[in-house]
C-alpha cells in the first residue's frame, strides 16, 4: 500500500488487530521512506443489490440518507447516527454473504432506530413499509407498546397533576 503522506510505494504493517465484531482488521503501517505511520482498515466487499437490480457497495452514509430525514426535529445527536450506521453494517455482515438486498438494509435498520427514537422508527418504518393508512400507524404503535421494555412505571399520577394557582400558592 502506498503512503499517504510521501506516496511511497510501499509500507510495512506494525499491528493488526480484529475491529467492529471482527468484521474487519485494521493495520497500523509505517513507510519506511518518511516514517510517518497510518491505518488501513480492512473488510469483505459488501454489495447492495438495489429494487432496480443494479447492484452498488454497501455505504453507511447512504443507510443515514433516510434515517437522517427520520430523525428531523428528534432529539438523536450525529454521534447516535453513527453508532447506528455502524451496528447496521455489523448485523449486515454477521449474516455473512457478500451481496444483501437494499430491502434488508432497511430491515437492520429498524431494531437499533426503535431505541433510539420510537418516532422517528415509526416515521422510518411507515416510509420503508409503506404504511398507507392510519390502521399501519396504529397497529405499529401498538406492536410498539407491547414489546417495550419494561422501564418500570408508568408516570405518576402526581407527576401528572395539574400544579396548584398561583395564589393558592401564597397560603392563608
Ligand atoms: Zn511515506
Amino acid at each position: 500500500m502506498h503512503c499517504p503522506f510521501c506516496r511511497y510505494t510501499d509500507s510495512r504493517v506494525i499491528d493488526s488487530r480484529t475491529a467492529d465484531d471482527g468484521t474487519a482488521i485494521r493495520r497500523r503501517r509505517q513507510c519506511p521512506e518518511c516514517n510517518r505511520r497510518f491505518t488501513t482498515v480492512e473488510t469483505t466487499s459488501l454489495s447492495v443489490v438495489k429494487r432496480s437490480g443494479a447492484t452498488e457497495p454497501f455505504s453507511r452514509s447512504k443507510v443515514l440518507v433516510g434515517v437522517r430525514k427520520a430523525c428531523q426535529g428528534r432529539p438523536v445527536t450525529d454521534d447516535d447516527l453513527a453508532r447506528l450506521a455502524q451496528r447496521v453494517e455489523e448485523t449486515i455482515r454477521a449474516q455473512g454473504s457478500a451481496e444483501v438486498d437494499a430491502n434488508e438494509v432497511g430491515l437492520a435498520v429498524l431494531g437499533p432506530l426503535r431505541e433510539l427514537d420510537e418516532v422517528a422508527y415509526l416515521r422510518f418504518a411507515s416510509v420503508y413499509q409503506g404504511f398507507d393508512s392510519l390502521e399501519d400507524f396504529e397497529s405499529a404503535i401498538t406492536l410498539l407498546r407491547a414489546e417495550r421494555e419494561p422501564t418500570g412505571q408508568e408516570p405518576d399520577s402526581a407527576d401528572l397533576a395539574v400544579p396548584p394557582a398561583y395564589g393558592e400558592m401564597a397560603g392563608s
